[in-house]
């Protein structure tokens, strides 16, 4: 069981060294999907879990559980051991739990490739309700599940299409154009 205290990873030096850095980058991650997505039941988000056990990626997900704080989210990998705690998440920069009620507009359930789901996590100038989306995607047999409103996808795509005509990265390029492809179907199909 790890036992982490999201404070001492925010904000790290620019000099910390790369696995210091990773374990940040996955703890984020994991406050990021469990405040966007529902308190109070556990659920497997698309997060690929980072183990390697035998030089061989764990196939596994994240599943998070988040109650009120102060209560620690708890994670776990829905295949291996690994699991943890994290406690101080609320109210940090990465606490996605939406601060204002929203209108109950329908819910589309779109399905989505793991490599979609990278690519928009990656998305560096997402505004707060984009990125809550964004964490929310889950995982699913056929890869993962994006819940979003019309709006939502709207306002999503409209940032994807931003970073890609922007984006000089000939690796992240397709990347977007990918996610911008199918997010543009997904709209498509409503
Ligand atoms: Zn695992």
């Amino acid at each position: 069981m790890m036992v982490t205290d999201l404070h001492h990873f925010l904000d790290l030096p620019a000099d910390t060294p790369g696995p210091a850095r990773r374990l940040a980058e996955q703890l984020s991650n994991i406050v990021r999907a469990a405040t966007a997505g529902d308190a109070g039941s556990a659920w497997e988000t698309a997060l690929p879990c980072p183990r390697r056990p035998a030089n061989r990626r764990c196939p596994g997900r994240i599943i998070v559980l988040r109650t009120e704080p102060p209560a620690p989210i708890r994670w776990q990998c829905s295949v291996c051991p690994d699991r943890g705690l994290i406690s101080n998440w609320a109210d940090s920069p990465l606490d996605l739990r939406p601060r204002r009620l929203t209108l109950a507009d329908p819910v589309n359930q779109i399905v989505i490739n793991h490599e979609v789901a990278a690519a928009l996590r990656e998305l560096r100038l997402l505004d707060a309700d984009c990125e809550r989306v964004v964490f929310r995607i889950r995982a699913h047999h056929n890869g993962a599940v994006l819940p979003a409103t019309d709006d939502d996808l709207e306002e999503l795509i409209g940032f994807v299409a931003a970073e890609a005509n922007h984006e000089s990265n000939r690796r992240r390029q397709p990347r977007l154009d990918t996610a911008f492809n199918a997010l543009n179907n997904a709209a498509q199909a409503q």
